[in-house]
This record gives structure tokens, C-alpha cells and sequence, in this order.
């Protein structure tokens, strides 16, 4: 399938930046959201953002206001009819995701792919508010869009082969390189790094080592950009533990257990770089 338009939903950090990603390859995107407000914002946060490609020499400012012409924000979910494919990035909520998805479903032709951005639910459940599993995937970019190359293309238990081919061929021609996984909790890249983090918790609690020497550790001897422990504050320290709550469940394996340090500090208020205290003070 030609998808030239992508329907996009939610105006919020990862759907601003799909739009944005889209936009620049060329293509046109209708982003969608509550309210005026919201789409607002995420128009803005595009603009600022291209704008500071321009400051970096990285885009010009024509190609900037192409780039820009090509978003429609909009408040009116009829808007999306224009598309070929709808990347669902509303607020992480199964319900809400569900009760979107039945809309959608039901307002754009059948032939069109429906995406969800979606970081923990899975694409086969929301496959089924649907009356297209064959025709719905996931897409799960990472933050911030514009700059990360990594798309996890998810097929859920229906999704067809045609459908995967569509929509990786769509995420290379935004510049991305995409990997394919089946649906699971966590997919690939959360499912390993989340865990991993809690490790550091454990490792922290025992006492093995300082949380400065953990993460200088990460970063020297894995080449780790950021250690798991600051990484952890960026994530949230309370994201970080529903994640393992979440793997605990659905696997059923202990090694999923949350470390109890990570618990505490969740429950003292402690959760990273937004409450202004972590594992570090901020
Ligand atoms: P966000 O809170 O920044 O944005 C969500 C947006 O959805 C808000 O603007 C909200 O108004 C809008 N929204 C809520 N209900 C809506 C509705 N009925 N119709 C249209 N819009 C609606 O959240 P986000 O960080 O952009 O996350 C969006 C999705 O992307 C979630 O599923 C999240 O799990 C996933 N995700 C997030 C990240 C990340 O790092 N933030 C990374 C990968 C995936």
C-alpha cells in the first residue's frame, strides 16, 4: 500500500514526534487530540524543534515550513479519513486505547492500517477492539522520535505479513531502522533494559557498590551512554516498577520480582529527575 498521509493520535511528546518524523521524510500527518490546547502544543513543539534543526545547519528554513505545511492538527477524528495508515499515541490507559480504536475502526476505510505506540499493552488485545487484526500492528518508537532510529515493529497474533511489509517499508522511509518482535510484555529493548535496572537496585541494596560507582561502572565498561541508576531517575522510579509488576504477572517468573529498595523509594516519593529526588537529588 502508497501510504502518503499517516493519521496520527495524540498531540503528546511521541505523537508531536511521529508527526514530525513524518513530516520531514515527506510526508503528510494529521495529528489528532482532545482538545485545541493539546494540538496546540504539539504543533508548537514541532516548530520549536525543526527550528532547532535550522540553528544546526541540519534543515533549512524552506524545509521547514514545508515540513510544518505538511501537519494538520486537528480536534476531529473525520480528519483521519485522509489517511492510509493511523498511529495510535494517546495516554498509556488500555481502556481509553480500546474505546479510541473502536472510533477509529469504525470512521476510516477498511483497507487502512491501524498502529499503536503503545509501550506495554498488548497489540493483540488491542487487535480486538478492532474488526481488522489482520490490518493492526505495533509501532513503538522511542523518545525523543525525531532523534532515535529504533522503531519495534510488533505483530500481534493476526497481523499479515502484508501488513508488517507496509509498515516497515514506511518506518525506513522515515530514516528509522525498524526490528520486528512478537507481541510479548516489554517487546524487546524494554524487556531487557527494565530488568537490568532493577538488577542495579539489587546490586545498590546489597551494598556491592556506590550508585556513583554502579553507573560509572555501566557506562566504562558497557559503553552505556547514561548508568542504569541516573537512567532509572530520567524513566521514573514508579515506570520502572509497574513495568517489573507488569512482567511478574504476565510471565509468571520470579526472576521479574521487583527489588525491594526500588519499592521503597517508589513509595517514599522518590521517583527520579520529576520529583526532584532518585537515587541522585536533582
Ligand atoms: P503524553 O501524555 O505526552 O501524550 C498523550 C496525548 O494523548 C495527550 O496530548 C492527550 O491529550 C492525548 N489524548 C488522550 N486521550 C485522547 C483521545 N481520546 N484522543 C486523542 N488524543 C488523546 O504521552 P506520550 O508520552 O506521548 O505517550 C503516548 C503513547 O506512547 C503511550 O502509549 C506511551 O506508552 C507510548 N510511548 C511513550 C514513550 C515515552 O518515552 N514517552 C516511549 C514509547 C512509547
Amino acid at each position: 500500500m502508497d501510504i502518503r498521509t499517516v493519521g496520527i493520535i495524540g498531540a503528546g511528546t511521541m505523537g508531536n514526534g511521529i508527526a514530525q518524523a513524518c513530516a520531514v521524510a515527506g510526508l503528510k500527518a494529521v495529528m489528532v487530540d482532545i482538545d485545541e490546547a493539546a494540538v496546540a502544543r504539539g504543533v508548537a513543539t514541532v516548530s520549536g524543534s525543526l527550528d532547532r534543526l535550522v540553528k544546526k545547519d541540519k534543515l533549512t528554513a524552506a524545509d521547514k515550513d514545508a515540513a510544518l505545511a505538511r501537519i494538520q492538527g486537528s480536534t476531529r477524528y473525520e480528519d483521519l479519513q485522509s489517511a492510509q495508515l493511523v498511529i495510535e499515541a494517546a495516554t498509556e490507559n488500555h481502556a481509553l486505547k480500546m474505546k479510541i480504536l473502536k472510533q477509529v475502526d469504525s470512521l476510516v476505510a477498511p483497507e487502512v492500517i491501524l498502529a499503536s505506540n503503545t509501550s506495554s499493552i498488548s497489540i493483540t488485545k488491542l487487535a480486538a477492539a478492532t474488526s481488522r487484526a489482520d490490518r493492526f500492528i505495533g509501532m513503538h518508537f522511542f523518545n525523543p522520535v525525531p532523534m532515535m532510529a529504533l522503531v519495534e515493529i510488533i505483530r500481534g497474533l493476526a497481523t499479515s505479513d502484508a501488513t508488517h511489509d507496509a509498515v516497515k517499508a514506511l518506518a525506513v522511509s522515515l530514516g528509522k531502522s525498524p526490528i520486528t518482535v512478537k507481541n510479548a510484555p516489554g517487546f524487546v529493548v524494554n524487556r531487557i533494559l527494565v530488568p537490568m535496572i532493577n538488577e542495579a537496585f539489587f546490586v545498590l541494596g546489597e551494598g556491592l557498590a556506590t550508585a556513583e560507582d554502579i553507573d560509572a561502572g555501566m557506562k566504562l565498561g558497557c559503553n552505556q551512554p547514561i548508568g542504569p541508576l541516573a537512567l532509572a531517575d530520567m524513566i521514573g522510579l514508579d515506570v520502572c516498577l509497574a513495568v517489573m509488576e507488569v512482567y511478574l504477572a504476565e510471565y509468571g517468573d520470579s526472576k521479574y520480582r521487583p527489588c525491594p529498595l526500588l519499592r521503597e523509594m517508589v513509595a517514599a516519593g522518590r521517583l527520579g529527575r520529576k520529583t526532584g529526588r532518585g537515587v541522585y537529588s536533582y
